[in-house]
């Protein structure tokens, strides 16, 4: 049986259960907050709430949009992306009123991650620091085309960092990362050894890389050919959605 959240946790509904904070300070476009648990990656299994800010640089979240997105950015991913990051519905929240919402929804989970859209469109340190305050260990989840020093300056910075890049490795300004994963086929760096070398190296000298099979009707041949990459090049890994395999947002 799938096991099923409660409605409370699950993604949708946010702006039909919470108020916007009083305008006037600094106030974040959150899509949803929900908690589950990281189905991909280093970090896979574990309990974690996640929060979805709204919007992203490389489709504007709109069906009508698609190929104009795509064309203009030379990204592919405008034409299958589904996730919900549009405007519309989004509730704008001030740093402590997002960071106390995520924590009342988190229970005891003090993972959380910060998604989009494109997250660092919108977090910046005083976002950080207030989820740091809840007691968060926090993670976002970037394409890439933003520098962190750009979004933290010297102020505290996530305490973890995936990138899943979606444009060419020279457009993509952002300095490193803790995990690398690629979607494939849709993405194909054109030397995978360069692209590797933005991830942090850990201590016994192995980095997170990971190809991940996009999911849908080209399914098997992406999982081939993940497959195939990573023989060729054992440091990458095939990444598994375990969410999915749980039935779980
Ligand atoms: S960068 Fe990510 S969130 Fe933005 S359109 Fe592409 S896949 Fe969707």
């Amino acid at each position: 049986m799938t096991p099923t959240l409660p409605t409370s946790e699950r993604e949708a509904g946010l702006s039909d259960r919470l108020a916007a904070s009083p305008a006037g300070g600094r106030r974040y476009a959150v899509k949803a907050i929900w908690r589950t648990v990281q189905g991909e990656g280093a970090q896979a299994g574990r309990p974690a709430v996640f929060v979805r800010l709204a919007g992203c640089n490389l489709w504007s979240g709109y069906d009508r949009d698609r190929q104009r997105d795509a064309a203009r950015h030379g990204n592919a991913c405008a034409l299958w992306c589904d996730t919900d990051f549009a405007p519309p519905g989004a509730v704008k929240l001030s740093a402590g009123d997002l960071a106390a919402q995520a924590a009342a929804v988190a229970g005891g989970v003090r993972f959380c991650v910060l998604t989009g859209g494109e997250p660092l469109l919108q977090a910046d340190a005083e976002l950080i620091e207030a989820l740091h305050d809840q007691g968060f260990w926090v993670a976002v989840e970037t394409n890439g085309t933003q520098r962190l020093a750009d979004a933290f300056g010297d102020g505290p910075a996530p305490d973890w960092v995936v990138c899943s890049p979606k444009l060419p490795v020279e457009q993509l300004p952002i300095e490193a990362c803790d995990e690398l994963k690629l979607v494939v086929p849709d993405y194909r760096p054109g030397a995978y050894a360069a692209l590797a070398a933005r991830a942090r190296q850990r201590p016994d000298g192995s980095r997170y890389l990971w190809l991940q099979p996009e999911d849908g009707p080209r399914l098997a041949e992406a999982t081939r050919l993940a497959l195939d990459l990573c023989f060729e090049d054992p440091r990458w890994r095939v990444s598994v959605q375990t969410h999915k395999a749980l039935g779980v947002d």
